[in-house]
């Protein structure tokens, strides 16, 4: 996997130089021409947010909105994914993602089109919607890209593959659409290319980290096993609940104590349940954990500690039954191929300005991008700036920061975010496909 890799790489750097000068950003006026509708569809799946692995009606206006652009589509990829490829005479396969869902966060930014959809969740509970990480957005600006691509096919050439992809939040949608024979039924990729919004830079900037761009992300669920009693009678009982607190605390010296300083490594407990009354000691506790590590060493040290150090403190409370750590969900890093992104780079600052294209260090969010650049697909993960300037000096100012993805805040400047997002798809997908 690792030669034809490097071979296609070494092709598309030696292509680039050629046209390296000349910017392949849209017009002005071919992103004016596109603005309206892209805009149109942001304003109504903001309004109409659908939850990870249910993006049907999401998925159907997208799809809808793409074979209109005589793009050829087909739905239910992976459960909700939409693949849409526009063919261009020989050249190169290129992907471009956009996430689909959105998430279980009650939204309060006041916008006009603020969410006010409440739903039931896959456990059955009444939860409000939103899209609270702006995968809305995405799949605007890949409207608007779509639209700009179908009208120039004079200045690219190959096979355009837009992927709408479900379930990003839940870390399952990427595998699903690969699953469903991604690969096998659709051109495999030559490169593939995503973009994500966010309010650590400005509207109007984007973002390139070469090399390692986020974390390995392991979702893990432990419980821990007790003996129910009286709590007026804890000398009866083998309290679950002083095992967890004790867990917990120890928990934090994995990183602290554990693993090389220097060496990244987070583990946070989210969520700890247990019990019903306070005068009752329950038989069990569960707590809930996210693990970011950016090495595979690190990783599996972490991980290993963290099983080490829950079945000690079990043992060491006299619980009768081992506790069980189950890894229910991982993902792994995302990769930007160096050489596509330090190409890249030149690409996006002669089509948005040199002083819009920000070089940033390694996040540790997660994403099943990560899935595609493991089949050998070289990856380029970009972020779009989202913060209006104004809010964003004054927060500075104050010593704030503006609300992060995932907050019930998260308000993209969409009109100057929007824009440059079509922009910045345009210019990497005329580079890469010629
Ligand atoms: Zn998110
Ligand atoms: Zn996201």
């Amino acid at each position: 996997m690792k030669l034809p890799k490097l071979l296609l790489l070494a092709s598309l750097v030696a292509s680039a130089g050629a046209q390296s000068s000349s910017s392949q950003g849209p017009t002005s006026k071919e992103v004016d021409a596109v603005y309206p509708d892209a805009h149109a569809l942001y304003v109504d799946l903001h309004q109409n947010p659908e939850l990870s692995s249910h993006e049907v009606q999401t998925a159907a206006k997208l799809a809808g909105r793409l074979r209109g652009l005589g793009y050829e589509v087909t739905e239910h990829v992976g459960g909700t994914g939409v693949v849409a490829i526009l063919k261009n005479g020989a050249g190169p396969t290129v992907m471009l993602r956009t996430e689909l869902d959105a998430l279980p966060v009650e939204e309060k930014t006041e916008l006009s089109y603020a969410s006010k959809v409440r739903t039931k969740d896959d456990a059955g509970h009444d939860v409000a919607v939103m899209h609270a990480c702006g995968h809305d957005l995405h799949m605007a600006a890949i409207l608007g890209t779509a639209a700009i691509m179908a009208h120039s096919k004079g200045t690219w050439h190959g096979t355009l593959m837009l992927i709408g992809q479900p379930a990003e939040e839940t870390i399952g949608g990427a595998k699903g659409m690969l699953d469903d024979g991604l690969l096998k039924r659709f051109p495999k990729p030559d490169a593939a290319v995503a973009m994500h919004v966010g309010n650590t830079l400005l509207a109007g900037q984007v973002g390139i980290v070469p090399g390692i761009y986020n974390t390995n992300a392991d979702s893990l669920r432990i419980t821990i096993y007790g003996k129910g009693g009286h709590g007026s009678a804890p000398h009866t009982a083998i309290d679950p609940i002083v095992i967890a607190a004790r867990t917990i605390l120890a928990l934090q010296t994995i990183a602290s104590r554990e693993v090389k300083p220097g060496d990244l490594a987070v583990v946070t407990v989210g969520y700890i349940q247990a019990g019903t009354k306070n005068n009752i000691i329950p038989d069990q506790a569960e707590l809930g954990l996210t693990v970011r590590t950016n090495k595979a060493e690190v990783r599996k040290q972490v991980l290993a500690g963290i099983e080490r150090i829950t079945k000690a403190e079990a043992e060491a409370a006299g619980a009768a039954r081992a506790p069980s750590v189950e890894h229910y969900e991982g993902t792994d890093l995302v990769y930007n191929d160096p050489a596509l992104a330090q190409r890249l780079r030149g690409t996006l600052e002669s089509a948005l300005g040199k002083g819009n294209v920000v070089m940033e260090e390694p996040i540790t969010a997660s994403e099943d991008f990560s899935y595609f650049v493991e089949q050998g697909i070289p990856g380029f993960y970009f972020s779009l700036g989202g913060a209006d300037p104004e809010k964003f000096a004054q927060a500075k100012a104050e010593g704030t920061r503006l609300p992060s993805n995932h907050s019930p805040l998260f308000a993209p400047d969409a009109d100057p975010a929007l824009r440059t997002g079509i922009a910045a798809e345009v210019a990497v997908l005329r580079n890469l496909l010629k």
